[in-house]
């Protein structure tokens, strides 16, 4: 039987930077089936970071050919450098009846929202801007400038949380992954058949 099979879904994890995205995405590779989008990015990698795994680490001209290509499903500048999400690796995973998690900030959440509606989008939020401060300077990656740049346009933010389909408040973080696994598993139980279609999956090789 296959009753209320889904096809491959998009679920965008996006939120403010230190929000703790990286922190869940991680998790939920581990712990469910949806399988990363590798971002294309113009920024240096850091320590650790690997070409292909973490992010395709590319010269701006080649980011710039692959926009004229066409080869994005959305792109934008962050911080001074460019992040694109490819697409065709998208689609083909997708056409395969895979779930595809993308951990990208809100411009492009945004783009993607315009062009393919039916995407998940679930928006990361810390606890409280003194909590987010806290957990950007305990990462050590910004400069104190920098940190206060995420937290004022953290604030912008905010007011687009109304283009999300969820809010998942970061304190816990057990909790936060947890409820971001439910968000799954509730929208794979989403009703997508006709009756007409569920009578006759259900019904089949029955004996009258
Ligand atoms: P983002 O990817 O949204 O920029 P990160 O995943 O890098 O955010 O998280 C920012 C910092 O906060 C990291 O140092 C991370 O270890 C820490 N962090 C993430 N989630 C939590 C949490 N629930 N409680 C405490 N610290 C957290
Ligand atoms: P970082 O440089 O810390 O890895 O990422 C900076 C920001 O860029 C994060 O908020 C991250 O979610 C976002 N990001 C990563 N990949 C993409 C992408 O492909 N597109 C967009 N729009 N943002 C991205």
């Amino acid at each position: 039987m296959n009753l209320n099979k889904h096809p491959g879904k998009l679920f965008i994890i996006s939120g403010p930077s230190g929000a703790g995205k990286g922190t869940i995405a991680n998790r939920i590779l581990e712990e469910t089936n949806l399988e990363f989008s590798v971002s294309m990015t113009t920024r240096k990698p850091r320590d650790g970071e690997i070409d292909g795994v973490h992010y395709y680490f590319v010269e701006e001209e080649d980011f710039v050919r692959n926009i004229e290509l066409g080869g994005f499903l959305e792109h934008a500048q962050v911080y001074g450098n460019r992040y694109g999400t490819p697409k065709q690796a998208i689609l083909d995973r997708l056409e395969k009846g895979i779930d595809v998690l993308l951990d990208i900030e809100m411009q492009g959440a945004l783009q993607i929202k315009e062009n393919y509606p039916d995407g998940v989008f679930i928006f990361i939020l810390p606890p409280s801007l003194s909590e987010l401060r806290k957990r950007l300077t305990g990462r050590g990656t910004e400069s104190p400038e920098a940190i206060e740049m995420r937290l004022s346009n953290t604030l912008k933010e905010l007011t687009y949380v109304d283009k999300y389909d969820y809010l998942v408040v970061n304190g816990e973080l057990e909790e936060a992954v947890n409820r971001v696994k439910s968000i799954i598993i509730a929208e794979h139980s989403k009703v997508i058949m006709t009756p007409e279609e569920l009578v006759r999956e259900y019904t089949e090789g029955e004996e009258e």
